[in-house]
């Protein structure tokens, strides 16, 4: 189990991204399907415990529990828990669309979370109603972003999908921007990717609009942080910075550093490809963790040089139970 992670470009793995459920309170358009219940067979928490250690032990280092939406989960808590116990994990996060964080965030922060991402589109109330699906109100994403503030959380950062005749007006970035400034956050703009509705507003689009609501951002000179940050890249303004991740129109693929296992234990070496282990099935089945680690590294073996969401070929398999 010795040789650090790679994938089959060489890139070393040290990110996992585990989804814990592809059930979700809102149904945002570009994310869910509006039938989409959620349907995976979970894998528990001694099961979420347990591959992370496999991957810990292949020198993964930070893990982030993502969805559907992983409030949803009645054991979220004790999931925490043990995986902030796992030895050589020295990052654990979190993405959330936020509405539970008001009775969620202090017990997350005593079981060892230490960093939180709110997705929070947008804080015009009636686009973000429109967003969520009609499921959500912008006033409780923030209502939660404040309550990770008083619980502790330091490190928060606010993701925003930005569509076109949605939430894309000059005004509505900048007072996202402002917001997420103002509750102690960094906004950060994540490019449509083709799972389901709504039309791609490219980060340039948005930079120049921001500029154009009297906020300009300077590309951010020094781009070190350890573990690596992946691919958002930061611009900076004297009140703040910016996060802009841009899958479509500046791949990144040469620099991923990740591997994702779905809400029913698939692993996917890449959220653009269709390539999936069934994990559940081996931890199931009575393989031991040395065979589960070979799997793993067999799979990352078929992950590609670059995604190919840019490309016109339709959807992608449901973003639901990834988890982004
Ligand atoms: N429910 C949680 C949330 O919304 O933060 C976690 C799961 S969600 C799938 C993870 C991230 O993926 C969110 O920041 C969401 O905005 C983003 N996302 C979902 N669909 C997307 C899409 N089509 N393109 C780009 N980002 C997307
Ligand atoms: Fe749910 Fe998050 Fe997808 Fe929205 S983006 S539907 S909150 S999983």
């Amino acid at each position: 189990m010795t040789a650090p992670l790679q994938d089959a470009q060489g890139r070393g793995i040290r990110y996992l991204r585990l989804s814990v459920t592809d059930r979700c309170n809102f149904r945002c358009v570009y994310c869910s399907p509006s039938e989409w219940s959620g349907r995976a067979d979970l894998l528990n928490a001694a099961e979420l415990e347990r591959l992370t250690r496999i991957f810990a032990a292949l020198g993964v280092v930070r893990v982030r529990l993502t969805g559907g939406e992983p409030t949803a989960r009645k054991d979220l808590v004790e999931i925490t828990e043990r995986l902030a116990r796992v030895p050589g994990i020295s990052e654990l996060c979190l993405t959330t669309n936020g509405v539970r964080l008001p009775e969620l965030a202090g017990p997350l922060y005593d079981a060892g979370l230490r960093r939180l991402n709110v997705s929070l589109d947008t804080v015009d109330a009636a686009a973000f109603r429109l967003l969520s699906g009609e499921r959500g109100e912008a006033a409780d994403v923030i209502a939660g972003i404040v309550a990770a503030r008083v619980a502790g959380f330091s490190d928060l950062v606010v993701n925003a999908v930005v569509l076109a005749g949605v939430n894309d007006k000059p005004s509505q970035l900048a007072a996202l921007v402002e917001t997420a400034w103002q509750l102690g956050a960094t906004p950060r703009f994540i490019e449509l990717m083709p799972f389901s509705g709504g039309t791609l507003v490219p980060t340039d689009l948005v930079l120049a609009r921001l500029a154009l609501a009297g906020i300009e951002l300077q590309p951010e000179v020094d781009k070190t942080s350890t573990p690596p940050r992946g691919p958002s890249v930061y611009y900076q303004h004297n009140r703040g910075s910016v996060g802009f991740i841009s899958p479509i129109t500046k791949n990144f693929c040469g620099g991923c550093n990740r591997v994702r296992v779905a809400a029913n234990g698939d692993l996917r070496a890449c959220l653009g490809g269709r390539e999936q282990v069934p994990l559940r099935t081996m931890l199931r089945d009575g393989a031991s963790d040395g065979a589960i680690a070979v799997a793993i590294r067999a799979a990352l073996m078929l992950k590609l040089e670059r995604h190919d969401m840019d490309a016109p070929r339709g959807r992608l398999l449901p973003m639901m139970g990834i988890g982004g």
